[in-house]
């Protein structure tokens, strides 16, 4: 054949030059995988092979992550898990519920959700046809009543600890009532990542992730996840959301989480210590009128929490004495620790909920949870702790 003209020759691929085999994981930026043959093609799409065509049904630097994840949430378990990522926390919710629920299905939940969450469910799934129904999950009589009432809960949805009081769940609890009623359950595990809680253990079906959270842990990116055992009824469901919603991961951000999942452990043990002494030293301080850290024996869900982590993990809450404006004062003095909506990075970062992360929810709805006006939200990063308390010391006056 003659030599491609100058045109051709730059439109064309780029040679895959690999040898060896690469130490990290590649990135494979490409929206789509070639077949060699027609037939090639039609077995992939007709279910008969497996391989990669497009990346928003699936794409092998997305694949590993995911599956990466999901061995550790299946860590205790026989039965192997799958996990798919999606493009950030919340799409792996919208996702899953996709996956699992139609018009006339209710969900069973917790009005101290994430703020989102709490969004999506009354203002996407509500216009749906799926209602939602709040209740306190700790309460399992009451959950019990919930069930026994009312046959079309399709699925019961926690968060623990949950934001910004750490209120826990007990799980297993939670999913012996679920499965005495045919209910599946579904569980946020952002907070503690599977290091410090794996829901699966406790007999729950599915976990879904902020990945921008712990998991990549370095504040570089959005991503989420869905994990599941393998053997699970609705896992085709799920991927056919994913795929269909659009809802796929991008590789790059997948790629970020990886680097995240070497130090996790490292991480959590090292904000989970210095969570609990700053805990410990803002209960003993007079301008903290008190603290919500499920590691301190005098919280409400401290025995649960105990049994069901390994640690107590690096999210606390904490009331200044005064109001809105003792709040900001307070914030507004801190030097080492940034003010910043999000959490589970390395760096400590500050946030008052009842302005930012839950200014959408119900006034009424806040309160009750317990997003007073003078609480402050604090994600201990993994810095010295002394350094830390010199500076929430120091602000608070
Ligand atoms: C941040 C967060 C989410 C949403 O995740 P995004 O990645 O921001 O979409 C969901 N649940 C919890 C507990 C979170 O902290």
């Amino acid at each position: 054949m003659k030599q491609k003209a100058f045109a051709s020759l730059c439109v064309g691929s780029a040679k895959d030059t690999t040898t060896t085999a690469p130490h990290q994981l590649p990135l494979f930026a490409t929206s789509s995988f070639v077949f060699d043959q027609a037939q090639d093609g039609i077995d992939i799409f007709t279910g008969q092979e497996q391989g990669h065509v497009y990346s928003r049904y699936a794409n092998p630097t997305v694949d590993s992550v995911a599956q990466k994840i999901a061995d550790l949430e299946g860590f205790d378990l026989d039965e192997p898990c799958f996990g798919i990522m999606t493009s950030s926390g919340m799409s792996a919710i919208s996702t899953l519920m996709s996956g699992l629920l139609q018009a006339g299905d209710k969900v069973l939940t917790q009005g101290n959700l994430y703020g989102g969450t709490t969004e999506l469910l009354i203002k996407v799934f509500g216009k749906l046809g799926i209602e939602v129904i709040f209740t306190d999950l700790a309460d399992l009589d009451g959950v019990g009543r919930h069930l026994q009432a009312d046959p079309s809960i399709r699925l019961i949805y926690a968060e623990t600890p949950a934001n910004p009081t750490l209120a826990c769940i007990d799980l297993a609890a939670i999913a012996e009532r679920a499965k005495a009623h045919d209910v599946l359950t579904a569980v946020d595990n952002t907070f503690c990542t599977p290091y410090l809680q794996r829901p699966l253990t406790y007999d729950i079906d599915y976990v879904i992730h902020s990945t921008t959270k712990y998991l990549n842990g370095h504040g570089n990116g959005i991503a989420g996840l869905i994990v599941g055992k393998q053997g699970a009824a609705e896992r085709k469901a799920i991927w056919q959301a994913m795929k269909l919603l659009g809802t796929n991961c991008s590789p790059w951000e997948a790629w970020l989480v990886n680097n995240g999942l070497k130090t996790l452990p490292l991480r959590m043990d090292r904000h989970s210590q210095n969570a609990m002494e700053l805990a410990q030293r803002l209960a003993g301080h007079t301008k903290v009128n008190f603290v919500n850290y499920c590691g301190l024996p005098d919280h409400p869900h401290h025995e649960v929490a105990s049994w069901q982590m390994s640690q107590y993990g690096g999210m606390l809450s904490f009331e200044i004495a005064g109001g809105i404006a003792d709040a900001v004062a307070f914030m507004d003095q801190l030097k080492l620790v940034t003010q910043a909506p999000t959490l589970g990075d390395v760096d400590t970062l500050v946030l008052h909920p009842a302005t930012s992360s839950h200014l959408n929810v119900d006034a009424e709805l806040r309160t009750a949870n317990g997003i007073t006006d003078g609480l402050i939200r604090l994600s201990v990063g993994i810095e010295d702790v002394e350094d830390l308390w010199a500076d929430i010391e120091g602000s608070l006056g």
